[in-house]
Order: C-alpha cells, then sequence, then structure tokens
C-alpha cells in the first residue's frame, strides 16, 4: 500500500513516500526556504538511486514546492510511480483541531476545525491548512488523512488533562491539556514495544527544537509536558514552555502590547530567549564552551526543566523500565544527555558515560545491570503516520 508522508513546516515541505508494511523509504525529498527565490530541492528515490539537488529556485507558495515534487515521482527517471493512481492515501502530521484529536480524514469540516484553532497553533495550523487544500485540489479524488498530533495522548486521564480553571472553560471552549508530538512518542513507544513487550514504564524525551516529555504505560501516553497549545512544556528553541499566566497582564500594564508579548513568548523566547546566541543548541553549546554565561544558563535551564517532568512522571509511572532520548537534541547533544542522565541515578538510571560519548543514532547509554534502560532512539514521524494510516484502511476505518 503505497503512502505519501508530507511534513509541512513554515518554509519547508518533507515527503516521505513508503510501501506499507514495509517502512523502508521509497523516496524522500523536501524543499526548503518555500517562499522565497534561493529556494533548495533535494530528491531521492531510494529504488533507482536517481538523487537531485537543485539550488535558487524560485518557489513562491507551497503550490510551487508541491507540484514540483509531484513532477519528479512521476517523472522517467525520477519517479516511483507512474501515474497517482498508485498512491493509496496522503498523510500529514498534522497538529490539532477544534474537536478532532484522532486520525481523520481532512474534509471540509476538518480543515475548518484547524481553522478554529488557528490562534492556538499560529506557527503550525496555517501552513498545513495552506498545504493541503492545494494537495486536494491537484489530486481531488485521493484519500488526504491528517494524524493529529494530540491523538496519541487522548488516553491520559481526565484528572491529569484537565486544568484547575471553572469547569464550563474545559466544556465550552475545551480548554484543557491536548499534547503534542503523537506521531513521534506514539513511534517510540511501538518501538519500546518490540523490546519490552506489552507490559513497560517508559518516559519518551522528544527534544529537539520544539520538545515533549510523555510518560507511557504499556504503550499508552498517561501523561506529556505539553498542554493546550504548544507554547508549553520545556523550553523549546524559540517557545517560552512553561510560564506564569499573569506574567501576560503584568506586561500589559508594563506598556507592551499583546503581539510584542506573544512574539517574546513564542518566537524570541525558550533557548534563543535566555541565551540571546541562538535557537540552536550547537551554536548555544560553543557559546557556553566559551564562557558565555547565559549560554550556559539556557542548557541549564533546559536540562532542569527535563529532570523535573522526568521525576514527576517517575512517580507518576511508580517506577520507569526505559527513557529514551530523541529528537535533534536527544539524538545528538552528549552534553545535554549526560547533564539530565547523571542526576537520574536516584530513580534507577546507572548511567554510561563512555557508551553516551560512542552512541551513533541507536544506542544504549545506560550500564547493563541499570535498573531503567537508558536508549537514544532516532524518532521517526513519517512511518509511524504511514503505519497508523496502514492500519485504518486494512481495517476499513479509512477508504481510498
Ligand atoms: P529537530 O527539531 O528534532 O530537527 O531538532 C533540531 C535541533 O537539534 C537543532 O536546532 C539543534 O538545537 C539540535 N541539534 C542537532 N544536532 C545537534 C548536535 N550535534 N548537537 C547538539 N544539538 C543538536
Amino acid at each position: 500500500m503505497l503512502i505519501l508522508v508530507c511534513n509541512v513546516g513554515s518554509t519547508s515541505l518533507k515527503y516521505k513516500l513508503f510501501d506499507m508494511p514495509c517502512t523502508d523509504i521509497l523516496v524522500e525529498a523536501k524543499t526548503e526556504r518555500v517562499g522565497r527565490n534561493d529556494a533548495i530541492f533535494t530528491y531521492r528515490n531510494n529504488q533507482n538511486g536517481f538523487s537531485e539537488k537543485l539550488e535558487g529556485l524560485s518557489v513562491p507558495g507551497y503550490a510551487d514546492g508541491i507540484r514540483l515534487f509531484l513532477r519528479y515521482l512521476l517523472g522517467e527517471k525520477s519517479g516511483a510511480l507512474k501515474s497517482m493512481d498508485e498512491l493509496e492515501a496522503i498523510g500529514f502530521k498534522t497538529v490539532l483541531a477544534k474537536g478532532y484529536y484522532g486520525v481523520h480524514e481532512l474534509t471540509d469540516e476538518v480543515l475548518a476545525a484547524m481553522e478554529a484553532y488557528v490562534t492556538v497553533a499560529p506557527a503550525h495550523n496555517p501552513p498545513y491548512i495552506e498545504a493541503i487544500r492545494v494537495f486536494r485540489s491537484l489530486l481531488p479524488d485521493k484519500l488526504m488523512v491528517g494524524c493529529f498530533e494530540t491523538a496519541f495522548h487522548t488516553t491520559i486521564p481526565l484528572s491529569r488533562r484537565i486544568y484547575a480553571l471553572p469547569y464550563e472553560w474545559y466544556e465550552q471552549y475545551g480548554i484543557c491539556r491536548l499534547g503534542y508530538h503523537g506521531a513521534s512518542h506514539g513511534y517510540i513507544a511501538r518501538q519500546i514495544r518490540k523490546r519490552a513487550g506489552e507490559h513497560f514504564r517508559l518516559i519518551s524525551c522528544h527534544m529537539g527544537g520544539s520538545g515533549s516529555i510523555c510518560a507511557i504505560e504499556d504503550g499508552k501516553s498517561v501523561d506529556t509536558s505539553f498542554g493546550f497549545s504548544l507554547q508549553t512544556g520545556i523550553p523549546h528553541a524559540n517557545r517560552a514552555g512553561d510560564m506564569d499566566a499573569c506574567v501576560i497582564p503584568f506586561l500589559l500594564t508594563q506598556g507592551l502590547t499583546m503581539d510584542q508579548i506573544m512574539e517574546g513568548i513564542g518566537k524570541k523566547g525558550g533557548l534563543l530567549g535566555i541565551s540571546g546566541v541562538s535557537n540552536d543548541l550547537r551554536d548555544i553549546q560553543d557559546a557556553a564552551e566559551n564562557g558565555n554565561e547565559r549560554a550556559a544558563l539556557a542548557i541549564d535551564a533546559f536540562c532542569d526543566s527535563v529532570v523535573k517532568y522526568i521525576g514527576a512522571f517517575y512517580a507518576e509511572l511508580g517506577g520507569m523500565d526505559y527513557l529514551v532520548f530523541t529528537g535533534g537534541i536527544g539524538e545528538n547533544s552528549v552534553l545535554v544527555r549526560e547533564k539530565i542522565c547523571s542526576r537520574l541515578s536516584c530513580l534507577g538510571v546507572k548511567f554510561d558515560r563512555e557508551a553516551n560519548l560512542a552512541v551513533r543514532g541507536e544506542g544504549r547509554i545506560s550500564t547493563s545491570d541499570s535498573p531503567a534502560e537508558v536508549l537514544v532512539l532516532p524518532t521517526n514521524e513519517e512511518v509511524g503516520i504511514a503505519q497508523i494510516i496502514h492500519e485504518k484502511v486494512s481495517a476499513g476505518e479509512l477508504s481510498p
């Protein structure tokens, strides 16, 4: 079953084509700098080895980017498909929609529900809505599926999802903890199930440009650091994460506008906000090594926040069998993993420093006698999405 998964960023389009249930990637491609005249398009067909990189392209909008990819997908040398009829479905790592929390066909109603939450996910929903509309206009008969990032977290008990706010706000406006990164945490949970069987207590740390910690019991999400919006939880690259809501009205009284405050929280906050150096941990690590105190503070604040969530989730789970690091920071930052794990011996982590230094890609960074096994596992959100769509189509719950 050929399934294309499309990951839409504010200036990028990434694609992976799978022939499910096999999880090998047949084609992978991306367009970076959408909206500019110096866009970069990379395309690789893993079946026949065709690969190409185009630089300095004019890609004014998503429609141009998507048309370009489809031309390559059907191309004589580059192509993996003879016609679009061979493609069963297109899946999207959609973020959230009002009232839709699972896996849904992207109908007009679902797109309208995504529009209704543009203010909750201003950086994520508008690009997805636009790209999905382009795909629907180009391929009107194709099954398009949104795998909402909130879907994996619907198993969190209400006592942990509810905010201590007037209950009517939950009923009337749906204000509660929703959780994100469902495709990533769900993929990690499925990987751990292959090792552990049905019963396991896992804390999954997805740490990248956007980060979240998830408590997982027997494969199901039972808590997450993310809340109603993506502005919550651990510090992100540019977003603040958890903060006191009363900072907002206070800053309004100090003469800042709502737009300025939201820019501070959502674009100029996070690792960038504290460090003043960059939103990229690599730059911040370099600056800290060279004595920049704010850079060191940003790293410490990030690690403290992760340790706090791990401790809380350990208590909620009643223990921890597996701790997994994933995402760009989790997979690559030796320093961050060391700073976090060296503080977890009280939670049954026997950290292996040498293994942490040596790990590339996937590997164990705890000793073989560690009560909790600590792993670095590369996430694969696109595979997770293709797996879910394949399951749903096979079960007749979605029909191409
Ligand atoms: P992601 O959003 O999962 O692609 O993660 C992107 C982030 O991972 C980057 O902004 C960096 O902060 C971080 N990152 C990637 N490679 C490294 C590395 N080698 N060392 C430290 N951080 C890294």
